[in-house]
């Protein structure tokens, strides 16, 4: 390989890395769990406000509904053998997907 094959070689190849890095800082994947974010507390004032309880099965007033069929609701991973997903409702918090509050609105 002659030294101006090398150095075509290595700016491409640098182009290439280059690209692929970009790409990743532009494009991030799916989001990944965070085990530093807490579930919400149903102590929380907003979560009192709007009466978020962690097992929609105790509140008879949730007849079914839960987070996991809420629109706000997204799921991101386990906890404890649990899923817990985000709320638009408790940003930086996650929720539990058998919870239920006042805000539950259906699913698209
Ligand atoms: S708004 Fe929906 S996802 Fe959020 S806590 Fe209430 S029921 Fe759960």
């Amino acid at each position: 390989m002659s030294s101006i094959q090398r150095r075509q070689f290595l700016r491409f190849t640098g182009w290439v890395i280059g690209g692929i890095a970009l790409s990743q800082l532009s494009f991030p994947r799916e989001a990944h769990a965070d085990p530093k974010i807490p579930l919400i507390d149903p102590k929380d004032s907003v979560a009192k406000a709007v009466k978020y309880i962690e097992d929609y099965k105790k509140a008879p007033q949730a007849k079914g509904n839960r987070c996991a069929n809420c629109s706000f609701y997204k799921k991101v991973e386990l906890r404890t053998g649990k899923e817990v997903g985000t709320c638009l409702i408790f940003p930086a918090k996650y929720v539990y997907a058998d919870a239920y509050c006042q805000s539950w609105a259906k699913k698209a």
